[in-house]
């Protein structure tokens, strides 16, 4: 159970109370759905800055029909290399600049700052948070899980991100969502159901950033580790992959690339479940290397355990980058394919991503495997337009593309 002896408190929160005012409240109002355009693309909801009320609409998105059928094939699935950018965006700077914890102005969301606004949030939402440390990266860094919600709720879902190194954003995103959520906990709704009532009967536990030590190596190059054994590690990395794998990148573009953990692992090729099955790398690199053997690295035992130890997990979400897409299949069959599909398909519905299939390969060792091979639907969401590490540019977008999606994840298996 979260709290046991798999983990330890890490912050008592205070009682700093904070309070919405109606002003701010009136943002929430935005439109949950997205128009597509012909080829599935959204067309985002204009906003109105001024008059708030104009836009009060009642989100429109359910979920689907629970006779909806799956393909029985999976699409083709290999992402572009670019992506056309989406419709015009919505403005959400406003929104955001209600929210006063998390910044959001800079490229590199760093795993110190993650810390300190965590700290912060727990701080002013004494009532709606709980924080803990479920392991310790490779680079000694502590692993944070916070819970959104009751502690009493009888069900609970789990958000991963930043399992990829370069694909930082994601914390920096769910950071933001987490405050969102936070911030209009009374007052804001989803599917007209208001935020309070949905993570009091659906905890959200997030991990916004699984893999700390990858993120800091991408963010900062060598500076990003602590450990001068890991450096020096990193350097050999480095000189056997250009040797072996002929990469051509620079060293420092090498490491702002960098989507394993400090060991050369990619952590989302190190779980069990098709272990090896996609991977033909044999020696460590900035990517794509599955490890020595399954679940070798201790930030994939730590979020096993977490998964394991949760109450009442009833799905996941996985943020990734990039492409605007959505994973959902792996080899589900009946009415457990139904209900993968159909929370895709919600999923889909709100960001107006494009639904891929899982390659033909079943399984190749992700999180994704793991958590669906226990019959834990999952989603993985592909953030961004443009290749990984994403630029500042491409934020708030992501954010109103998915705005609702933890909420309606927690609306969805609540009603499983
Ligand atoms: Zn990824």
């Amino acid at each position: 159970m979260f709290g046991g002896n798999l983990f330890k408190r890490v912050l008592c929160c205070c009682s700093i109370a904070v309070c919405c005012c109606i002003v701010c409240v009136a943002v929430l109002y935005y439109p949950a759905s997205v128009t597509e355009g012909p080829a599935h693309r959204p067309v985002a909801a204009p906003v109105s800055v001024t008059q708030p009320e104009t836009t009060r609409l009642v989100p429109t998105t359910t979920q689907p029909p629970a006779t909806t059928q799956p393909p029985t094939t999976a699409p083709a699935t290999q992402p572009p290399s670019t992506v056309p950018p989406t419709t015009k965006a919505p403005d959400f700077s406003y929104a955001l600049s209600a929210l006063q914890v998390v910044p959001t102005h800079t490229e590199k969301y760093t795993y110190e700052q993650m810390q300190a606004d965590l700290q912060t949030l727990c701080s002013r939402y004494p009532d709606q948070l709980s924080l803990s440390v479920f392991g310790t990266s490779v680079d000694g860094r502590d692993l944070y899980c916070v819970r959104l919600g009751s502690s009493a709720a009888q069900r609970c879902i789990l958000v991963q991100s930043t399992i990829h190194g370069r694909e930082y954003m994601n914390t920096m995103l769910t950071m933001k969502l987490l405050e969102y959520y936070l911030y209009y906990y009374d007052t804001g709704f989803y599917d007209g159901v208001r935020y309070a009532d949905i993570f009091e009967d659906t905890a959200v536990y997030i991990v916004p950033m699984l893999n700390p030590d990858g993120a800091s190596i991408s963010q900062s190059g060598l500076n990003g580790l602590r450990s001068e054994a890991l450096r020096q590690q990193v350097r050999q990395i480095y000189q056997q992959d250009t040797t072996i794998d002929q990469n051509e990148m620079s060293f420092s573009e090498y490491l702002r690339k960098w989507k394993s953990n400090a060991n050369g692992v990619d952590l989302n090729r190190n779980f069990a479940k098709g272990f090896g099955v996609q991977s033909n790398h044999t020696a460590p690199g900035h990517e794509k290397y599955q490890g020595p053997q399954p679940e070798s690295e201790p930030e994939t035992q730590s979020i096993i355990r977490l998964a394991a130890s949760l109450p009442g997990l009833q799905g996941t979400l996985s943020f990734h980058s990039y492409g605007s897409m959505l994973y959902w299949e792996c080899d589900q069959t009946g009415s457990y394919r139904r209900l993968c599909y159909n929370y895709a398909q919600l999923m889909r519905d709100l960001t107006g991503y494009r639904i891929l299939g899982a390659d033909g390969v079943p399984f190749m060792g992700s999180f994704a495997d793991h958590v669906i091979s226990r019959g834990i639907p999952n989603v993985t969401i592909e953030t961004g337009n443009v290749n990984t590490p994403l630029p500042l540019s491409e934020f708030n977008r992501i954010f109103a593309e998915t705005r609702q999606t933890i909420a309606a994840a927690a609306v969805y298996f609540a009603s499983r």
